[in-house]
């Protein structure tokens, strides 16, 4: 009998850390199942390994065939010195992921067939090309139907324990900055309740997060969702937008009887004129404090994440937005650069301006700056948003916020001091 063909599948990060502050931070805000749903697509006559960079780094010896790499733009220079480094050593090798599906003629020149998109359709036959001697350059597939999205394959064990599902996909918001619809769609797909709910059956542990973009996008997928987790004894944690949060208390009472312990919002400014330069006028400032408040009596924590650089913004917006946050009771906040991914309006628009400085892909991180903010210079975006991170992550301002908490249990306190004091001695440090 012929031997299984093997194939290694790489989620690609520059720098493998294994520190707790690392493994916090890629569980509680960028939840990844690339790896495990793509081996559950893999057909089984092959033989799948999986390596997620973040927590482990990968071995360019690996004895095996076919090695296929999924990058996000900060990771793709490291991602396209790995396949180099396959390549030569005779594995053939595809990329896939949001920065190959936005440069896809960059990525080729790294590979020997880039994936465009979604992979559920284009891999398997990927794959009948490859063992056929017919691998093609390039594979676009349109979006699969929502009951094709894969459950993940996960190999027990192998990766910190919390689990992660994805209940639907595709957001038809169009934002300007957000990269989402480059591999997602704009067409809001959601998978059958009963197969979401078998999934997270299944998941060993306590807690999971849901990776969708939004929970919020079609209500009465998620209340119908939510009413069917509850009693599954399960807790979590997912992506909404505020002003479906705001309005609908149904779905609020439903999450919480569901599990849902953190809401993470993208509130972005609170600047209502960037709200609507970049096309998210859903978003309305002015009702920021009672939604907050909202899901904060119900219970629930809020996670606000933040943007800074649009256009509108001056030197003021990092002590207007600090003291916004503090006078709301946020419970946690993320601050982030305007990072304009390819793919992006965000990204058409400055470069038709001659704004971006720089296409070194490592620096489009969310925490450097690669093009000129236009009302307040590199320096003081850079040193802005370093500003309101450490202030907000200061000792004082963590006790703070964890006296104010509502029905917290010693657990709770515990697992918020421990993620609190990481946060501190990270931007402390910056
Ligand atoms: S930022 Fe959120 S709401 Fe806007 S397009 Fe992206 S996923 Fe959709």
């Amino acid at each position: 009998m012929d031997k299984p063909v093997r194939i290694l599948l790489v989620l690609a990060h520059s720098e493998t850390k294994t520190g707790l502050f690392n493994k916090f931070v890629y569980t509680s805000y960028y939840p990844s199942i690339t790896l495990e749903q793509l081996s559950s697509i893999t057909p089984d006559q092959y033989e799948v390994e999986y390596v997620d960079e973040r927590y482990e780094s990968v071995d360019l010896f690996w004895k095996g065939t076919l090695v296929g790499i999924s990058t996000l733009t900060p990771n793709a220079p490291h991602a396209y010195l790995i396949a180099d480094a396959f390549r030569k050593r005779g594995k053939k090798v595809v990329l896939g992921g949001y920065h190959p599906s936005a440069l896809p003629e960059e990525a080729k020149l790294h590979a020997d067939a880039v994936v465009i998109g979604e992979a559920e359709i284009s891999w398997p036959q990927l794959l009948r090309d490859f063992e056929n001697g017919e691998l093609k350059p390039f594979y676009r597939a349109p979006l699969v139907d929502p009951e094709q999205i894969p459950s993940p394959r996960r190999v027990p064990g192998q990766y910190p324990s919390i689990g992660v599902v994805q209940a639907s996909r595709g957001c038809p918001y169009g934002c300007r900055f957000c990269a989402i619809q480059n591999v997602e769609g704009s067409r809001f797909r959601a998978r059958p309740v009963r197969q979401v709910i078998e999934e997270i059956r299944t998941i060993e542990s306590e807690r999971f997060m849901f990776a969708d973009s939004s929970l919020t996008i079609n209500s009465d997928f998620t209340k119908a969702l939510f009413q069917e987790m509850i009693g599954l004894n399960k807790k979590f944690s997912c992506y909404g937008n505020i002003n479906v949060l705001q309005n609908d208390d149904e779905l609020l009472d439903l999450a919480r009887r569901a599990g849902c312990e953190t809401w993470l919002v993208g509130f972005e400014s609170i600047n209502q004129d960037a709200i609507r330069h970049i096309g998210k006028s859903t978003n309305k400032v002015q009702e920021y404090a009672s939604g907050i408040k909202k899901i904060r009596d119900q219970g629930m924590s809020i996670i606000g994440l933040f943007i800074f650089g649009f256009d509108t913004d001056t030197p003021n917006i990092f002590k207007a937005t600090l003291n916004a946050v503090n006078t709301w009771k946020l419970d946690r906040a993320g601050f982030a650069i305007l990072t304009p991914f390819p793919g992006t309006i965000v990204f058409d628009d400055l470069d038709i301006e001659n704004r971006i400085f720089t296409r070194d892909w490592a620096k489009y991180n969310l925490r450097n700056i690669v093009y000129y903010p236009k009302n307040m210079s590199v320096k003081q975006l850079f040193s802005g948003r370093n500003y309101i991170a450490k202030k907000f992550y200061s000792l004082p301002n963590c006790l703070r916020r964890s006296v104010q908490e509502k029905n917290l249990t010693f657990d709770r306190f515990l697992r918020r001091t421990a993620g609190d004091f990481l946060l501190n001695r990270y931007f402390q440090k910056i």
